[in-house]
Order: C-alpha cells, then sequence, then structure tokens
C-alpha cells in the first residue's frame, strides 16, 4: 500500500496508538513513526516492542517535523497535550486525535491549534478491555468504523489524507456532526459501559451470593459484563465527565425503561416482557448482518474438554 503521511507523531502510546503503529508498519502507510509517552516505562516498552522508530522524552521533541499528529491520550489529557506541542507543529500538518467523546476534545485542543495547521478529530469506535503498549495489534480497526468530526470549513484535501489512513488501516470511515457523535455513542458505547460496571458492582456489593459463588457460576450474561467492566478507569472516568449530558439523557431513558420492565415483571405481564424480548432480538440480528459481530453461539468462544 502507498505510504500516505511521511512521519506521524503519535502522543500517547497505549492500546489505540500502538494498534495504528502495528497496522500502519504491516500496510507502509508512514515513512517514520515517532512516539511520545508520559512514562519512561511505556516508552522503554515501545522501543522495546519496535511500533515506533523513535521515541521522545517530550511531546514537543515528538511532533517535530510530523505531517500528522495523533493525540491518544485519555480525553481529559488532551487539552494539556495540546498546549505543549502547538508552538511546534509543522506548518501544514494535521492533528488529529482518538477520542471517545468529540465536543469535548474540540474544546480543549481547538483554541491551541495555530493557524495553517489541520484540526480534524476522530474516533475509531474499536477496543479492547486491555490498555497499555503491549495491548495493541494490526488487525484491530479492520471492518470497524472510525468516525471523522472535522470542523465547518475543514481544508478537504487534509480530510482526504486522514481518510485513506484510516481506510489504510482496515477501517470504514463516516463523518459526522461532533454532538450528534457524542450522542450516538452515549447510546451504543458509553451508557453501556455505565451499566456494565453498575452490575458488577451490583454482584460485588452482594452479601447474599458470595464473591466465590459469583466468579464460580459466572454465565455469559454476567462474564460478558466483568469484561466491559474490566476497561480501563481513567478513560472512562473521563469519558463520563466530558460526555456528561448525552449520557445523562441516555441513563434517563434507560431507567424509565428499567422501570416499565420492572413493573412487568412485578405484575407478570408476560406479553410485555416477550414483545420486548423479540424487538431487541431483531436488533443484535441487524448488527450481525451489518459484520459488526459474529454469528458464532457465546460469541465464538470454544469450549475446552
Ligand atoms: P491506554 O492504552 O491507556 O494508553 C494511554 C496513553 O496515554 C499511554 O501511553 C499513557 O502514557 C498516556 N497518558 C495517560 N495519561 C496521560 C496524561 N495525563 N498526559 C499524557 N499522556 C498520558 O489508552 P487507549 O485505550 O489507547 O486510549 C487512548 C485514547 O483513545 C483515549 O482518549 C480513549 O478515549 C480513546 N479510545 C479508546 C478505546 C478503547 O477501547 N480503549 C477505543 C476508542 C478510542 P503512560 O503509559 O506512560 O502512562
Amino acid at each position: 500500500m502507498a505510504q500516505v503521511y511521511e512521519r506521524v507523531a503519535l502522543i500517547g502510546l497505549g492500546l489505540i496508538a500502538g494498534s495504528m503503529a502495528h497496522a500502519m508498519k504491516r500496510r507502509g502507510l508512514a515513512g517514520h513513526i515517532a512516539g511520545f509517552a508520559r512514562t519512561d516505562e511505556t516508552r522503554k516498552a515501545a522501543a522495546e516492542i519496535g511500533f515506533v522508530d523513535s521515541v521522545h522524552e517530550s511531546a514537543a521533541e515528538a511532533v517535530k517535523g510530523a505531517d500528522l499528529v495523533v493525540l491518544a491520550v485519555p480525553v481529559g489529557a488532551m487539552g494539556k497535550v495540546a498546549e505543549e506541542i502547538a508552538p511546534h507543529l509543522a506548518p501544514g500538518a494535521t492533528v488529529t486525535d482518538v477520542g471517545s467523546v468529540k465536543q469535548a476534545v474540540i474544546d480543549a485542543v481547538g483554541p491551541h491549534i495555530p493557524e495553517g495547521v489541520h484540526f480534524i478529530p476522530s474516533h475509531p469506535l474499536a477496543g479492547t478491555e486491555h490498555s497499555g503498549p503491549y495491548s495493541g495489534f494490526a488487525t484491530l480497526f479492520e471492518n470497524r468504523w472510525w468516525l471523522l468530526t472535522p470542523p465547518e470549513g475543514a481544508d478537504p484535501d487534509a480530510v482526504a489524507r486522514l481518510r485513506a489512513l484510516y481506510e489504510g488501516v482496515g477501517a470504514n470511515v463516516d463523518t459526522m456532526e461532533p454532538g450528534h457523535h457524542d450522542l450516538v455513542l452515549a447510546v451504543v458505547s458509553h451508557t453501556p459501559h455505565l451499566i456494565a460496571y453498575t452490575m458488577v458492582g451490583v454482584a460485588d456489593h452482594l452479601r447474599r451470593v458470595s464473591q466465590s459463588e459469583v466468579i464460580k457460576y459466572s454465565a455469559s450474561g454476567f462474564r460478558d459484563f466483568t469484561r466491559i467492566a474490566a476497561s480501563d478507569p481513567t478513560m472512562w472516568r473521563d469519558v463520563f465527565l466530558t460526555n456528561k449530558d448525552a449520557t445523562l439523557d441516555i441513563l434517563g431513558r434507560f431507567t424509565e425503561e428499567l422501570f416499565v420492565l420492572q413493573r412487568a415483571i412485578r405484575m407478570g405481564d408476560g406479553d410485555h416482557l416477550f414483545d420486548y424480548f423479540t424487538r431487541t432480538r431483531a436488533i443484535r440480528r441487524g448488527i450481525i448482518e451489518a459484520g459488526q459481530d459474529t454469528d458464532a453461539p457465546d460469541f465464538g468462544r470454544v469450549r475446552k474438554g
């Protein structure tokens, strides 16, 4: 595949940046990949794994001469990083981010971006519950969506080039208005994570069922909640603090529906429950038909023995 950027600077070297680097290297999309992470430990790990060509002591150093800068740190850290790198950005460079929330990142990063540098926020709808430099892998973005939220009047060539990079790593690319992005993500990702955190918390607090029973008899429903609830605490704290309105909106609707289901159970209204579960099953079928998950029973987990 043809090279899209000469020099890419990755600020943050965890799951997303690491996966981008592995994928860009595998497909020859970047001439040189420069990296910076906050701790010496992560910088050393990235150099050792070899997904970056150079590791730098500061974000300012890393972005020098880069034609693409990717901010891949927690959402709450984006503004400070942008302030630090701003004076060192090359004219004509593109700055993007991979944050899970868009409007808050635009508000925090946008004011620091100098004239002549393109700021095109983005968000890959791909991830795992793992984090850190060892968690990345080249195929993470394959057949996953990568949403761009370019500001009005964004340079079409800069947008097209970023799109080419993301398509190059295997993603399907769409553009969206940032506020709408945050609402959609509150529905498909942020609120479900909060519910998973809550369910695992409930099991943890319940005294009548011991912790060892929860672990021993953990069936797919609870097990899938625990996987989601093992996601990075810093990342998810920042998501809820910065996508507050949309998450509270969806959570309010969720609570109302939960009360309706609770009442149906109490009243023995089986028709209501059956109709409700029939509708939700159709949504699952839609996700599978769209190629966004496997149709194999229990997500294709192989049983041993
Ligand atoms: P990660 O694996 O935890 O990596 C985060 C990186 O940011 C690490 O290199 C870390 O450096 C650095 N960092 C953390 N706090 C920092 C700070 N205050 N200042 C400067 N650097 C800091 O996280 P990730 O999963 O790649 O997530 C990165 C971004 O992608 C987040 O904005 C997240 O919302 C978004 N995202 C995540 C997922 C997902 O499923 N994980 C999916 C889509 C988008 P050290 O290791 O040195 O501390």
